[in-house]
């Protein structure tokens, strides 16, 4: 909602832009079949139809608005989405306008008991977690679509039916032009949260709804706080409620504070009743200079997924296919895990590069990283928002007790966005025993300096082989002379990527498209690489 006499995208900082439907002239040609549908061009069908394009793969985004998503929505992107849009091309803008941050600063009652900082250092090429309004992550998306000869968009554009068929899928269309149908070899289901296509092919979303209501709230400031995530508990302003402030880029703060039981959502959400409030919370964190109000709205917390990612000729990816609490910030960057996770695959199967089976592999890896969320935001969710008075009591007296202890502060950390480890993956390795750290098989790899850059620079857009030892890079490199999509990485077995990846002389590790480790061995052979290069493609067959 926006304040009395602005209308839905008339923001104070961002320039909304209107998108026109297609022309009636190019009617005739809609109904092209095209190899990649995308339903969606939120910021997860924007991210699929890039990553697609990167594997060569041509795609048509429907979307059915005229332009990005309006209001406030996500803000936290994490360094591993960073990672996700940088192997898109898209990363630069992102790095220029987003707020880098590591810390966190928890108060009881107005008294700090905890401050985190979340893993970082010169390593790093990315911060751990960055804020960024979600119209610029849509933004930024679409200038690097928009730039794409491999992607073409239709707004303005409805999907209204969706049938599977034994060899791709068939959508009908509506636009100011009338209706028509296109068919598709794979159709990308990213429309949302309400995922019409999801209710078209008679699937519903499975969990729980948790206790509390939110008022999030966007306001324009100058105030001189760095870019720390502050969360209130119990503050002066909302007694035993929950208040959490984010600073975004343009000087707008995101002010989440919790209802109570007693207050009704129609009165809470009145413009009135949202200033007198946010006024309350400013005052608390000592702002008293000018403000406005930007953009406000309610939310409760969901744990909801589909049982299976895929439909047939069918992928739900994003909001679509999960819906998680804001808490946790996985929202938008586990729906860029998503579209990654099913771009490269779709694509090297598309190419040929692959066996169909590794399309099987997409709905037990992502739902379990969203099953994964489930359980750290539901442990979040509870103490943010105690669901009964048992919980609250025993939330308090963790609380309390942090005051004069700091063991007990760290009850009040929020969980941390971490990549999901795909460890029981079909297409990922068992671990070799004779590593005792490093990255197991399903995670993501760390970042590493090299004598010139970062190791991720030196990654090319396949699978890549690191090897830690000059003769098995050779080997390796004239064993898979003939594959064109793998890279074989030679590196220094005393370096600093040696140290991170646990790996002694002779040590390899097999690295997936999207940077998941696929296997690796302490003393690696030319064959073993070979075997888990076939297994995490599907291409048992095949000859390497
Ligand atoms: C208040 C709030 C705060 C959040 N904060 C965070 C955060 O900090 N970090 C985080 O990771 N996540 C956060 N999220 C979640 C994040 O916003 C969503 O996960 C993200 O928008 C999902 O993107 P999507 O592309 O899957 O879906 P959407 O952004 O919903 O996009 C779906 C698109 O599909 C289109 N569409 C729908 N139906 C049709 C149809 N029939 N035909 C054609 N097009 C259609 C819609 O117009 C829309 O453009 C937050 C969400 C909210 C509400």
């Amino acid at each position: 909602m926006r304040p009395a006499g602005r209308g839905e995208t008339d923001s104070l900082y961002f320039d909304y832009p209107c998108f026109d439907a297609p022309e009636k002239a190019r009617g005739a040609t809609l109904s092209e079949p095209t190899p990649v549908a995308i339903v969606g061009a939120g910021p997860v069908g924007m991210t699929a139809a890039l990553a697609l394009a990167r594997e060569g793969i041509r795609s048509v985004l429907f979307d059915n608005k005229s332009t990005f998503n309006d209001g406030s929505r996500a803000i936290c992107v994490a360094r591993e989405s960073f990672y996700i849009l940088e192997r898109l091309g898209a990363v630069a803008p992102f790095v220029e306008k987003a707020l880098g941050w590591t810390t966190g600063r928890s108060f009881y009652r107005g008294q700090q008991i905890l401050e985190f900082n979340m893993p970082d250092g010169p390593s790093e090429k990315f911060r751990p977690m960055y804020n960024i309004q979600q119209q610029y992550i849509e933004l930024y998306l679409w200038q690097a679509v928009s730039d794409s000869d491999l992607i073409e968009t239709r707004w303005q554009s409805e999907v209204i039916g969706v049938r599977n068929t034994s060899d791709g899928a068939i959508l009908t269309i509506r636009d100011t032009n009338g209706t028509y149908t296109i068919a598709a070899d794979w159709l990308l289901a990213a429309d949302g949260a309400r995922s019409p296509v999801r209710g078209m092919l008679g699937r519903r979303l499975a969990g729980e709804n948790h206790e509390g209501r939110y008022v999030i709230a966007d306001v324009q400031m100058n105030h001189d706080y760095p870019t720390i995530r502050r969360a209130l508990f119990d503050p002066a302003c909302r007694p035993g409620g929950t208040v959490l402030i984010h600073r975004q880029p343009d000087n707008i703060w995101r002010i989440d504070y919790q209802l109570t039981e007693n207050e009704d959502a129609d009165e809470a959400t009145r413009e009135d009743v949202v200033r007198r409030n946010v006024e309350a919370v400013l005052s608390e964190i000592g702002h008293d200079g000018p403000w406005e109000l930007e953009w406000w709205s309610i939310y409760s917390a969901n744990t909801l997924a589909l049982d299976d990612y895929r439909d047939g000729r069918v992928f739900f990816i994003g909001d679509s296919a999960h819906i998680v609490p804001i808490f946790g910030v996985r929202g938008l960057n586990n729906g860029l895990a998503d579209a990654q996770n099913i771009a490269w695959k779709l694509g090297w199967v598309m190419r040929g590069k692959a066996g169909t089976d590794l399309l099987d592999s997409y709905s037990p890896e992502r739902r379990g990283a969203t099953v994964d969320v489930f359980e750290n935001a539901t442990k979040s969710a509870r103490f943010m928002t105690p669901p009964s008075h048992g919980w609250r009591v025993m939330r308090d007296a963790a609380l309390s007790l942090a005051l004069d202890h700091d063991f007990a502060g760290r009850l009040a950390n929020p969980r941390q966005m971490t990549p999901y480890t795909y460890g029981e993956s079909p297409v990922v390795c068992p671990d070799d025993p004779a590593f005792e750290n490093g990255p197991e098989p399903g995670k993501v790899i760390p970042e590493a300096r090299l004598q010139q850059g970062y190791l991720s620079d030196h990654l090319g857009p396949g699978f890549n082989v690191i090897c830690f030892g000059a003769e098995l890079a050779q080997e390796l490199e004239d064993r898979l002379a003939a594959e064109d999509d793998i890279r074989v990485l030679s590196l220094p077995a005393r370096s600093e990527a040696a140290h991170v990846f646990g790996a002694a002389r002779t040590a390899a590790y097999l690295v997936r498209p999207d940077r998941h480790v696929a296997a690796r061995w302490h003393q690696a052979r030319a064959t073993s690489v070979i075997t888990a290069y076939r297994k995490a493609t599907c291409n048992n067959g095949a000859e390497a």
